[in-house]
């Protein structure tokens, strides 16, 4: 296992499947990633200008515009689960959509080899309160 001062993703389990993934721990770019972009922009304002240009900017704007959109879709699909589907975020908002997604998933699943090997997803049993075993024709 590789060693890192501040790790960008965490281990957890998926809520529906119970199996160990890993998600990003924030949704937004981290310090360091910043840090690299503005070097980054330094050395695009130094070659396209020679000098330190206000312009540089510029350039630091856009390239954080982008990372933060690419961080934010990275962040967004780590949260879905690879083996049964399950969408976190879109179960806050919407449990039956996010149910309706995994069964979506399953049915993909089922046609397709790679997932053979994958361990299996435990679906949920509804449970039935009604009769609990008595026989409800005799009541009078
Ligand atoms: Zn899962």
């Amino acid at each position: 296992m590789k060693f890192q001062l501040f790790p960008e993703r965490k281990s957890c389990f998926c809520a529906f499947c119970k199996v160990p993934r890993k998600v990003y721990r924030s949704k937004n770019l981290s310090f360091a990633t910043i840090l690299g972009l503005a070097g980054l922009s330094f050395v695009l304002t130094n070659t396209i200008w020679h000098n330190f240009d206000p312009r540089g900017l510029i350039i630091l704007g856009f390239l954080l515009i982008t990372g933060e959109i690419f961080a934010q879709i990275k962040w967004r699909q780590s949260m879905i689960c690879q083996n049964c589907g399950f969408d976190a975020v879109l179960y806050v908002r919407d449990p039956e959509k996010a149910g309706l997604k995994i069964k979506e998933f399953l049915d993909y699943r089922a046609t397709r080899p790679e997932y053979l090997l994958r361990p299996a997803v435990p679906m949920p049993k509804r449970k039935v309160h009604a009769s609990r075993g008595e026989n409800i024709s005799l009541r009078g």
